[in-house]
């Protein structure tokens, strides 16, 4: 494509754009456990007008925009409370998950290396942790080490933590809950591992922070996890998550301004303006966090309950619905709204390909230490109704998988593997797409199998060196 000669009308282009829609993912109908947060129409409708109104507003400076401060400053203390933070309690509103757990390893590096004169910084997480600590510790210079949890519960395990850290250690790490399989780290021991080493304590509640409290509340039993507990230095959660907001919406809140300090970037060497940056981005649209502010007031705490009361019931249905379907067993004890499963006789690979066949788009998860090859729900809103067909045609599909060969894909990887020792170049990937039939231009397969079976069998690596490929290969300009 190149930019027409002549612009065209309004109309057009926003047809246009409108048009390109119909290759997506279907997210309305409530088959979706990913990617989409859905609460309905009125709270979309609240999100998109208030993102829209701020859109062109720039928080880079927001001694120009007080506006942007304000709303900031509201959902942090929002934020804040519903965490159980005191006064001191301060955070920065951010673009992610991602660029929250970015933060809070910076923020922790740069206070153990003020502080503490380290100069080879590491951080201990479990192997549970996000990937996001991976990406954190390799744009930060920080060495990752992971320590395995326990192979039953899927927890991090108190004693281990404690023995993986060592004079160079900057941050240690919990999920509440992990998102592979929604279970809680036991948050209070871990920081007091931490707080005995003088350590900076961060809790991921990305995915869990925001709607815990909520379950709590509906009589779930949920462990304390937020700044109720001591030694937690600061925490992550995400609003375009279970806050039900427009993406790029999420907080990282800190246990005081001391802390917070090590986050912000300023400079003045260079022959512009003095740039002073709390977060990653300078420039930044003032639609995310006008539609944060919007949707929480909106929705409120009679909002949120009704809608975690709906996620705990479906997720307790789910969860005693897989328990009676033969084969298929929930791995640890979902905390939350999240579910792994796994299948016994039956490929979890062609499982999802068959659920796919029926309509649901469930995420296959690869093994990776103690947890098997598994499927992952993420229980939202708009899946609530549906828990009873989804059951239904877990049966059905669980049966038809079951009649399916396998490993093929194993196979294929060991001839893949010696590929990509010969040449780790984009070969290895051409040959892997031939053999599982999908087209030169990124098209994939429909039934996806081999695919996940071939990236579940090649060493992680390995796998990695593929999906890089794979994406590299993906983001080509059209002609
Ligand atoms: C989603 C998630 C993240 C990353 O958040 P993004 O918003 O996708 O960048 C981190 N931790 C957990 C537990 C998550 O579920």
């Amino acid at each position: 494509m190149r930019i027409p000669a002549r612009g065209k009308s309004k109309d057009d282009v926003l047809a246009a754009v409108e048009s390109f829609r119909a290759q997506d993912v279907p997210w309305r109908g409530g088959k979706l456990f990913a990617y989409v947060y859905d609460a309905g129409r009125d709270v979309e409708e609240v999100g998109k007008r208030a993102y829209t109104a701020y859109l062109s507003e720039n928080g880079l400076d927001v001694t120009a925009f007080p506006s942007l401060l304000k709303m900031e400053n509201d959902v942090i203390a929002m934020a804040r409370a519903h965490l159980r933070g005191g006064d001191d309690v301060v955070g920065s509103f951010t673009s992610g998950g991602t660029e929250s757990i970015i933060l809070a390893c910076k923020t922790a590096r740069d206070f153990m290396m003020e502080t503490r004169g380290i100069t080879a910084p590491e951080m201990v997480f479990p192997t549970t942790a996000h990937a996001a600590f991976h990406k954190a510790a390799h744009y930060l210079g920080i060495k990752v080490v992971t320590v395995d949890v326990d192979p039953g519960t899927f927890r991090a395990v108190p004693q281990a933590m404690a023995a993986a850290i060592n004079a160079n250690t900057v941050l240690m790490v919990g999920s509440a809950p992990s998102y592979a399989h929604g279970v809680i780290d036991p948050i209070r021991e871990l920081a007091a591992v931490a707080a005995q080493k003088g350590l900076p304590f961060h809790v991921d509640g990305c995915i869990g922070g925001f709607v815990l409290p909520y379950f709590k509340r509906l009589g779930q039993d949920v462990e304390d996890f937020d700044f109720s507990v001591p030694g937690v230095w600061s925490i992550s959660m995400d609003l375009h998550k279970y806050a039900y907001c427009p993406k790029g919406a999420s907080v990282v809140l800190y246990k005081d301004k001391d802390y917070r300090r090590h986050q912000i970037f300023a400079c003045s060497q260079w022959t512009g303006y003095t740039m002073v940056n709390p977060t990653v981005q300078s420039s930044r649209t003032g639609g995310p966090v006008a539609a944060a502010w919007a949707v929480m007031n909106f929705l409120g705490e009679d909002g949120y309950l009704r809608l975690a009361e709906g996620l705990l019931s479906a997720t307790r249905r789910v969860v005693e619905g897989l328990g009676s379907i033969a084969g298929l067993r929930v791995l640890g004890k979902p905390a939350m709204c999240l579910v792994a499963f796994a299948a016994d006789g039956a490929s979890v690979f062609h499982l999802a390909d068959e659920m796919k066949e029926r309509g649901w788009h469930i995420h296959p998860q690869m093994a990776f230490g103690s947890s098997p090859q598994n499927l992952h729900l993420t229980v939202q809103p708009s899946n609530v109704p549906h828990v009873d067909a989804l059951l239904k045609d877990l049966q059905l599909a669980t049966d038809a998988a079951r009649a399916l060969e396998s490993g093929a894909g194993e196979q294929m990887a060991a001839f893949i593997r010696q590929k990509l020792e010969e040449n780790p170049g984009p070969a290895a990937l051409n040959e892997l797409m031939g053999m599982v039939g999908a087209s030169g231009d990124g098209g994939l397969p429909g039934r996806m199998a081999v695919i996940n079976e071939i990236l579940n069998a090649l060493p992680r690596h390995l796998s990695e060196v593929m999906v890089r490929e794979f994406v590299n290969m993906m983001f080509t300009p059209t002609r």
